[in-house]
């Protein structure tokens, strides 16, 4: 135990690490480029917000929350999704006073006491981004064309943006009554979690995952022939959007989503042929969760990406990564008489922006110079008796072989020769 981590959890080891900074630099880059700013909320909540956000009988607030009881006997909760604590934040903050609409993104570990499989883990980890107060259809082209735009830029291939709309407060009951009356003829065919979903939110059928159900569920009334005018309306101008960006989507009549907040948009990004958790990401409007929260009617949509998922894709598609950054230079001690001005060196070069280290363990020359390859420096940097005598240094390109002495202030200009490169 001592030495295992728990079920469903992961180390991102260091050969992993920049692949992750990469990815998240990227959305960062993103969400900043769109015009979204940064908002960071605690890791756990009170239990209540997501009973109340993410709803009571959804799967992950019934099944897969991780709750506990602090020192107070406050009932807490690891979060499970990003929305209802930015919602929380958001109305508990200056920012709702503030100019709308509020763009805000967020990047951090999620957790679901979840199956652990491939691509599904207990924790994980969401980019996500919101925008309060808009529900002009352009917002949801905005989200929608942000999440397609960071698959791209991530060079990801054999994607699709599936789309649907399930109404709002005046059509939504319409479905849920055709769907309800579907789905009763068959009921004794639903697994267990479906019959009782047939009573509280027969939409969720939709969404088991089920082979059975999914069959059954193919016939179901279709969620876009349910819709108000308004929502027709809405739904048509998101397209008609969609089409003068050059998005390519694909309707997809019976995309519900696994929470309860989601009014007239909602729509997840599919990667093909991989695995069997093919949705890296997804999203939708949610109208009414805001007021729903205690606040004022405040239209809203969001989105939210896997990180493990788009990782895992990447690495299945052989998508290019940037090369990692190494280390610029070694410093390698020739012999014990040079250790101060070694580690004088050391601190001189890293105060000149270039990134160094150097042996702790007084290894022999040719293990240090091992250890530097070792540890894919570019250059090292020899410091000897006969050096400091001369105050110079022996710069040696790892790549070339070239050997040189210079004086220590040079280093920064020879070793920027090869960054600019
Ligand atoms: P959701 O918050 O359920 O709408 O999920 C949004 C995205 O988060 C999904 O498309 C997945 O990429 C990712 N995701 C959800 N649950 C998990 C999980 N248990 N493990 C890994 N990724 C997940």
């Amino acid at each position: 135990m001592l030495t295992t981590r728990p079920r469903g959890t992961n180390d991102v080891l260091p050969e992993e690490a920049f692949r992750w900074q990469y990815v998240e630099g990227v959305f960062r880059r993103l969400c900043q480029d769109y015009g979204f700013a940064e908002i960071r909320t605690p890791i756990f909540e009170h239990t209540e917000l997501f009973e109340r956000g993410v709803g009571e009988i959804t799967d992950i607030v019934a099944k897969e929350m991780y709750n506990f009881f602090d020192r107070s006997n406050r009932k807490l909760t690891l979060r499970p999704e990003g929305t209802a604590a930015v919602v929380r934040a958001y109305l508990e903050s200056g920012l709702k006073s503030g100019p709308h609409p509020v763009k805000l993104y967020y990047l951090g570990p999620m957790f679901r006491y979840d199956r652990p499989q491939a691509g599904r883990y207990r924790q994980f980890h969401q980019g996500g981004v919101e925008v309060f107060g808009t529900d002009d259809p352009e917002a949801d082209t905005e989200v929608i064309a942000l999440a397609v735009d960071f698959y791209r830029r991530l060079g990801l291939q054999n994607f699709e943006l599936h789309l649907n709309s399930i109404g709002c407060k005046v059509c939504r009951p319409v479905l849920k009554e055709n769907l309800s009356s579907f789905f009763k003829i068959r009921q004794k065919e639903l697994c267990p979690n479906c019959q009782e979903r047939l009573e509280y939110n027969p939409l969720r059928i939709l969404d088991c995952k089920e082979p059975k159900d999914q069959e059954i569920a193919k016939g179901a009334p279709d969620s876009l022939s349910c819709l108000c005018p308004s929502c027709i309306a809405h739904f048509e101008a998101v397209l008609g959007y969609l089409e003068v960006l050059k998005i390519p989507y694909l309707i997809d009549k019976q995309l519900v989503r696994g929470l309860d907040y989601y009014t007239r948009t909602t729509f997840e990004i599919m990667v093909a042929d991989t695995w069997a958790q093919s949705s890296v990401g997804g999203g939708g409007r949610y109208d009414d969760l805001v007021a729903a929260l205690g606040g004022p009617p405040t239209p809203s949509i969001g989105f939210a990406v896997g990180l493990e998922r788009v990782l895992l894709t990447m690495n299945k598609q052989n998508t290019p990564f940037p090369a990692p950054k190494n280390l610029d230079v070694f410093i390698v001690e020739a012999d014990k008489e040079a250790s101060r001005a070694a580690l004088e060196l050391l601190f001189f070069v890293r105060a000149q922006g270039l990134s160094a280290d150097k042996d702790f363990l007084g290894r022999s020359l040719k293990a240090q110079m091992k250890y530097a390859a070792k540890k894919k420096a570019r250059f090292v940097a020899i410091l000897g008796k006969e050096e400091i005598n001369r105050q110079v240094v022996s710069l040696k390109d790892l790549a070339s072989g070239e050997q040189k002495e210079i004086f220590p202030a040079e280093i920064k200009e020879e070793i920027g020769k090869y960054k600019k490169a």
